[in-house]
C-alpha cells in the first residue's frame, strides 16, 4: 500500500537540489543530436499547484524554491539562470511563483521529434493526475512499478539513454532494490546515464545503496549532496538530499557547484553543499 504522495514535499530543498542536477544533465545530452531514451522510474504527480491543500500542510517550499524565487532577478550563475528561465516557463503568470514543476515536466519541456520518455507511476491517484498533465505527447504514462518497468525496456531502442530513479523509499529494502536495477540497467546500458535521489536521514539506510554500489563493479559514480541542518542535530527527519550521477556528463560537478554556491546561503545559514567521485572511472 502505497501512502507517500509528494504534494506534500512539493519544491523543497531536495527538489531545488535533485531538478538542478536533472536540468543540468539534460543540458548537456541536448548538444548532440543523437536520440535519446528518458525513464523516469518513480514520476509522481508532474506538476504541483503550490495552492494545494496538501502543499500548503508543510509548506516546504519555503525553504526550497521559494527564497531562489525571490532572489531570482539578482542570481548570476549561467545555470540557474537558465534553470530559472524554464521554472518561470511552467508558471501560470511569468511574474508569480504558482506552481511547482516535478521530474515529468523537467524531462518533458525539453523533449525534441527523435527523443522518447516513459514515465511511471505506481500510485492509482498519482497516475490519474500524471495522466491529466499535458506534457509532450511523446511522454508515454505508464501505470506500473518503475524498476521492473525500465529493466524491461533495456537495451533502449534509441543510441542513449538518460534515467532518473526518484523513490519514495517507504520499504527499506528499496534501497537494495534501486542498487540491483541500477547495475543491470549498467550492464544492458553500459553508457547510460542514471541520476538516483536519496534521502539523508538519521538511520543512515542510504548506505545500502552507496555500499552495494561501491561494491558492483559499476564505475563513475559521482555524488552530491545538500544540506540543510548537520547530521545528528535532530532525531528524526530528513537532513539532506542526496544524488548521484553514474557516468556524468564533463563538467557536470563544476557546473552544479557553482550553481550550489549561490544557492547554499539563500536556503539557511547552515545549509552545506558537497561532492565527490563515489566510485572513480
Ligand atoms: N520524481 C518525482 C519528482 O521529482 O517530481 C517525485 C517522485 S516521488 C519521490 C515517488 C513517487 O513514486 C510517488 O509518486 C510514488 O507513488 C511512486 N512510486 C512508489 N513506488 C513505485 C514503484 N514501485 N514504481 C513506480 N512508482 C512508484
Amino acid at each position: 500500500m502505497l501512502s507517500y504522495q509528494h504534494a506534500y514535499h512539493a519544491g523543497n530543498f531536495a527538489d531545488v537540489h535533485k531538478h538542478l542536477t536533472l536540468y543540468a544533465v539534460i543540458d548537456y545530452l541536448l548538444r548532440k543530436k543523437t536520440a535519446i531514451t528518458y525513464v523516469d522510474t518513480h514520476a509522481g504527480r508532474g506538476l504541483y499547484p503550490l495552492e494545494a491543500p496538501e502543499t500548503q500542510r508543510l509548506q516546504e517550499y519555503r525553504e526550497g524554491i521559494w527564497p531562489l524565487w525571490q532572489a531570482r532577478a539578482g542570481l548570476n550563475d549561467p545555470l540557474l539562470n537558465a534553470w530559472k528561465e524554464a521554472l518561470t516557463s511552467a508558471q501560470k503568470a511569468p511574474a508569480s511563483l504558482t506552481h511547482y514543476p516535478g521530474s515529468p515536466w523537467w524531462l518533458s519541456h525539453s523533449l525534441r521529434e527523435q527523443d522518447q520518455l516513459r514515465l511511471f507511476e505506481l500510485h492509482p491517484g498519482e497516475h490519474e493526475q500524471l495522466s491529466a498533465q499535458g506534457l509532450s505527447p511523446r511522454a508515454q504514462r505508464v501505470f506500473g512499478d518503475g524498476l521492473a518497468g525500465l529493466e524491461a525496456m533495456l537495451p533502449a531502442i534509441t543510441p542513449r539513454i538518460c534515467v532518473l530513479i526518484d523513490p519514495s523509499y517507504e520499504r527499506k529494502v528499496e534501497y537494495q532494490e534501486v542498487a540491483d536495477t541500477v547495475v543491470y540497467t549498467h550492464e544492458k546500458a553500459r553508457h547510460g546515464v542514471v541520476l538516483i535521489w536519496y534521502p539523508l536521514l538519521p538511520s543512515d539506510h542510504h548506505l545500502t545503496l552507496l555500499t552495494a554500489l561501491k561494491e558492483s563493479g559499476v564505475r563513475k559514480i559521482w555524488r552530491s549532496e545538500l544540506l540543510l541542518r548537520e547530521p545528528g542535530e535532530q532525531a528524526h527527519g530528513m537532513f539532506g538530499s542526496g544524488m548521484l550521477v553514474i557516468n556524468p556528463p564533463w563538467g557536470l560537478d563544476q557546473r552544479i557547484a557553482a550553481a550550489m554556491e549561490e544557492i547554499t546561503p539563500l536556503l539557511g545559514t547552515d545549509t552545506r553543499y558537497q561532492a565527490e567521485w563515489w566510485v572513480r572511472e
